[in-house]
């Protein structure tokens, strides 16, 4: 399997370089129109698009343990050895997969993406979702981007129904070269996912570019403003966090007909505008509680575009 190019997804790192004007210093005195008209809604994966970690669909079982005995076990190894979780479990997938003799290499887990299962509503929501946002956009050139941040694994997301609705997929991944035992290539913790929250705002999606360079707040193709983070629960944390401090908003999910208690610990906190049962379908609570925080980034867009306009007419 040839090497992939160092951006989360493949191909992307120049889509999204051509669709967001360079922020290099000086531009913002030459541009032609208002340019902060990209809004972008980012997504945790494991608990918010998908009810149990993917690892659990296929991975796990084909290793023939339980899963709950699974992680019982990778969170033990890793207390003790005081070591980070998701390298611990990235390590002991491979450790147990050798133990029996199965060989899972990287086409095997893009396969393994078939069997996720998806709340219900999520393969229609992204359309569902455009359409809404077309409809409501009286300010044309309003683009709606949908990103992916997880600590789960590239390879099975890539294997679910829903990756190429990603303008971007920031995931965990391996090594394959070496099948002895397949090495952590990109481990992304619960802090580690805000960086990718600040290469989305940069517009510096290319994780071969360095996301510590200041950058005026004029110069960010995709404000935080623009910005909806949808998550389950303690691992979205700093995320939404960020998202607060930042601007931005953020909407937690919890499983219809199970415990809330999560989402309420985080509204209560105020780290979250909403929270929903985990439904995409059109119509459900939480289509309508992020149509109206749409509605208030579109209104937004439509204001500073005015402002802009009647700043640059004074020139
Ligand atoms: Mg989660």
């Amino acid at each position: 399997m040839a090497e992939r190019q160092a951006s989360g997804k493949r191909g992307r790192a120049s889509k999204a370089e051509s669709a967001v004007p360079k922020a290099a210093p000086g531009a913002a005195g030459a541009k032609t129109g208002f340019d902060k008209k990209t809004i972008a809604l980012v997504y945790d994966f494991d608990g918010t698009l998908s009810p149990r970690p993917m690892q659990e669909y296929a991975f796990i079982p084909k290793l023939g343990i339980d899963a709950s005995e699974f992680w019982r076990e990778s969170n033990r190894i890793a207390q003790e050895q005081q070591a980070d979780t998701l390298i611990t479990y990235m390590h002991l997938l491979y450790k147990k997969a050798k133990e029996k003799g199965i060989r899972i290499d990287r086409d095997d887990l893009v396969a393994q993406g078939r069997a996720v299962e998806l709340f219900p509503g999520v393969l229609e929501w992204f359309d569902a979702i455009g359409d809404y946002v077309k409809l409501r956009s009286e300010s044309h050139g309003v683009t709606l981007r949908h990103y992916l941040i997880s600590s789960g694994l590239t390879e099975i997301i890539e294997g679910t129904p829903i990756y190429d609705r990603f303008e971007n997929v920031f995931a965990s991944e391996y090594w394959f070269e070496a099948y002895d035992l397949p090495y952590p290539k990109r481990v992304i913790t619960d802090t580690g996912k805000t960086q990718y929250l600040f290469r989305i705002n940069k517009g510096v999606e290319d994780l071969g570019q360095n996301i510590n360079q200041h950058m005026p707040e004029v110069e960010r193709p995709v404000p935080f403003a623009n910005m909806i983070y949808f998550g389950d629960g303690d691992t979205d944390v700093p995320s939404m966090a960020v998202m607060k401090k930042n601007g931005g908003h953020s909407i937690a999910v919890y499983p219809s007909g199970k415990s809330k208690h999560k989402c309420v610990d985080l509204f209560k906190a105020g780290r979250i505008d909403f929270f929903a049962p985990a439904d995409y379908r059109r119509g459900s609570d939480l289509f309508k509680r992020t149509c109206l925080l749409l509605d208030r980034i579109l209104a937004d867009i439509r204001v500073q575009e005015e402002t802009w306009r009647v700043g640059k007419s004074l020139k």
